[in-house]
């Protein structure tokens, strides 16, 4: 990449709306808005004071193509550091088009998807782990995303990761200066010093390793999968919680015949939601798609919702379902609340063997009620209660979550050599190689092609 070139794009949403933002970022930005630009005061953009904004036309060829506001940010005081303009001219498709047409002729080339913020790495303003939460703040799509995020983006991975990789440096340096320098640095006794801060180092890995697994739920979403036998009320359910009529709802036994995935907020997690076409012996072929769709589904789920009628007794149909759930995390959802019920909880609970991934609730899905009930359950059950609470640092990224997992790994290593008695210098290698791994997490080591496949993946204009 070379930033002597000047990039632009258009960093709103492509579709008709108020205003749309035109980013021009590098050398160039303030002589090419100088050739586009007029305002009334005739002053010179390059001659603006830095955080400032204008008002006037945009105009080629004595043509006016959009009347704008044009922002001014001076080098270093900018998002990508290097001297900036953002035009916010009309929001409609075409206009924004033939502004930003208007900047890449006098010289500004397009911005390649993620450009911005690679320039803000490359400069230095901002290390990796901001630049990808910067990503992640735009796509969040619930609170508990979005609050990691922006944790994230303050710079709490970075801090942490900073301070373990100095603890490591400190003891390679200490090993490296005595192996150098035997007469003054003794290494006697040291290993027992080396293996307790080893181990407080690894504690603090292995924390932050498990939380990915909530971290990666909350950032994906929860794979749900909603089972039960026909007219359970699987459809009326997923209904109630989308809120809409999606999902064909009917007295006919088995009409929700292809698995359906849907993606809804619940409070402050998301729900990737699975409605199965109802597991249970199939007659014809198109249910046994359906069938096996379900099972396939129920392989990968991270909680099981299965719904039970309790307005008629169990049959062969919810003994099967059971036979297949009864390892995973399953909410038993005892449906039709609002009629008079025939089975007791236990009956259900009965069947299973580890009630710790059990939880029953009541509801009725034609009455909507048990939904907040529900939402509480939800949370409650999947997330670690340190991670709800929100006290903890979460690991969101599977980049990070790879990096961490090799520093453990090198760091057992470690514990290893120590624990054989083998030469300090076999540790100062392991050693290096966990401050390699953690460095890579914040980009202080990582190959220019990794930079542009991580930045590759953000969107445009930003
Ligand atoms: P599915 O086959 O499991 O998807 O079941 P549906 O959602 O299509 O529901 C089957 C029937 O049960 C429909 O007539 C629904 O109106 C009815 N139903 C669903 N939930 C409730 C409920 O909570 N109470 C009552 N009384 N009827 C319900």
């Amino acid at each position: 990449m070379n930033n002597n070139e000047t990039i632009a794009a258009i960093a709103t949403g492509l579709s008709e709306s108020g205003i749309s933002i035109i980013r021009v970022s590098g050398p160039d930005a303030f002589s090419i808005a100088d050739k586009i630009f007029k305002c009334s005061d005739n002053k010179k953009v390059s001659e603006y004071e830095s955080h400032t904004i204008h008002y006037g036309f945009i105009r080629e060829n004595n043509e006016i193509i959009d009347e704008v506001i044009l922002s001014v940010m001076r080098s270093p005081r900018s998002y990508t550091t290097e001297d900036t303009v953002e035009i916010n001219c009309h929001g409609g498709l075409l206009i924004t088009k033939k502004v930003l047409e208007a900047v890449i002729r006098n010289g500004a080339r397009l911005a390649l998807p993620g450009e911005f913020t690679k320039r803000a790495f490359l400069n230095g303003r901002i290390d990796l782990t901001r630049a990808e939460a910067i990503m992640d703040v735009i796509s969040a799509d619930n609170e508990l995303a979005l609050k990691a995020s922006v944790k994230h983006l303050r710079g709490d991975i970075f801090e942490k990761i900073l301070n373990l990789r100095n603890e490591i440096i400190h003891e390679t340096a200490y090993i490296e200066s005595a192996l150098d320098d035997p007469e003054h640095i003794s290494l006697d006794g040291y290993s027992d010093t080396l293996k307790e801060k080893i181990n407080s180092i690894l504690c603090e890995l292995i924390k932050m390793e498990e939380s990915a697994l909530d971290g990666q739920i909350i950032k994906d979403g929860i794979l749900t999968v909603i089972v039960g036998k026909p007219n359970a009320g699987k459809s009326s359910f997923l209904n109630m919680l989308i809120g809409r009529e999606k999902a064909i709802v009917t007295d006919i036994a088995g009409t929700t015949r292809d698995a359906l995935e849907q993606h809804v907020r619940i409070g402050d997690l998301s729900l990737n939601l699975v409605d199965t076409a109802g597991i249970r012996s199939a007659k014809d072929e198109v249910e046994k798609i359906g069938v096996e769709k379900s099972k396939e589904y129920l392989k990968e789920a991270d909680l099981v919702l299965f719904i039970v009628d309790s307005s008629i007794k169990l049959d062969k149909n919810d003994l099967d379902i059971i036979d297949l759930i009864k390892d995973k995390n399953v909410i038993i959802l005892f449906n039709k609340s609002d009629l008079s019920s025939v089975i007791e909880e236990k009956d259900v609970t009965d069947k299973f063997k580890d009630l710790d991934n059990l939880r029953v609730l009541k509801i009725s899905a034609k009455e909507k009620t048990g939904i907040e009930q529900f939402c509480d359950l939800i949370k409650e059950f999947i997330l670690d209660q340190s991670i709800s609470s929100n006290n903890e640092l979460l690991i969101t990224n599977e980049r990070h979550r790879e990096k961490i997992h090799e520093a453990i790994e090198s760091l057992n290593l470690v514990m290893d050599s120590i624990n054989k008695n083998m030469p300090e210098d076999f540790m100062t290698i392991d050693l290096m190689s966990a401050y390699a791994s953690l460095g890579e997490i914040i980009g202080e080591e990582i190959s220019e092609d990794l930079a542009d496949e991580i930045f590759s993946k953000f969107c445009m204009g930003k």
